[in-house]
């Protein structure tokens, strides 16, 4: 199963992808891991992210293309792949399709998960993360346990004013790339407004229709 899971920042998509990856045996591929990763590691590559991450902008499509298009073809993705926080442009869903082809290989889904503009601050302000098993918990609606809660971190990006900035490029690069998914008949469109297992079955179950739709 190859997929890609879209959504505005704070929608449940690093949620959902725990889960889905454990129920499909697919390696999970976010870019904003990897470029924190980066930005930890204190790479050069990592430098040159950081400033637009703090700042709520994307990082320029020529370096996350090679990065994903790299990291695709690397042997643990050959059984399949969840595609986290990519494409987030027009230009990089074109070369993701481009190397597809050449590759001869298809995706199978395209998950739209959908929550209005208001929720969002309140989920990117109140999430949180554990640094040791990378669980992301939220304030108020999936507290972190006692034993873990002295040790969550913030992301730095996770303040009201980057989160806006976050949510007007989601409505200006990355919806446009929407309506090429729906076209090719990919798009899932699930309601993310619930708590994450109800998400989850959400999610399960439309993959479900669209692979027997497929089939048929
Ligand atoms: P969110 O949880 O808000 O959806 P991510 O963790 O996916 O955010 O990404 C964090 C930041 O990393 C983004 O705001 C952006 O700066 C950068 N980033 C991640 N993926 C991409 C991408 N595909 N294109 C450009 N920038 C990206
Ligand atoms: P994304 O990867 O799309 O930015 P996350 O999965 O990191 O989103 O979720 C953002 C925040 O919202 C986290 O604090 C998470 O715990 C919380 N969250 C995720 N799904 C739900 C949900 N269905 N209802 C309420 N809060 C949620």
């Amino acid at each position: 199963m190859r997929m890609i899971l879209i959504g505005p920042p704070g929608a449940g998509k690093g949620t959902q992808a725990a889960n889905l990856v454990k129920r499909y045996q697919i390696t999970h591929i976010s870019t904003g891991d990897m470029f924190r990763s980066a930005v930890k590691a204190g790479t050069e590559f990592g430098t040159q992210a950081d400033a637009y991450m703090k700042a709520g902008d994307l990082v320029p499509d020529e370096i996350v293309i090679g990065m994903v298009l790299e990291r695709i073809a690397q042997p643990d993705c050959a059984a399949g792949f969840m595609l986290d926080g990519f494409p987030r442009t027009r230009a990089q869903a074109a070369a993701l399709d481009a190397a597809l082809k050449a590759a001869e290989v298809g995706l199978d889904a395209v998950v739209l998960i959908d929550v209005a503009d208001a929720l969002i601050e309140e989920r990117i302000t109140g999430r949180r993360s554990d640094p040791e098993t990378k669980t992301i918990y939220h304030l108020k609606y999936n507290p972190p346990p006692a034993e873990v809660a002295g040790r969550v971190v913030q992301r730095k990006d996770d303040t009201a004013e980057a989160c806006t900035a976050r949510l007007g490029k989601y409505h200006k690069e990355t919806a446009p790339v929407i309506p090429f998914y729906e076209e090719a008949g990919l798009l899932v469109r699930v309601d993310g407004v619930g708590a994450p297992d109800e998400v989850f079955v959400r999610i399960t179950t439309a993959l479900e229709a669209l692979r027997t739709q497929a089939a048929t």
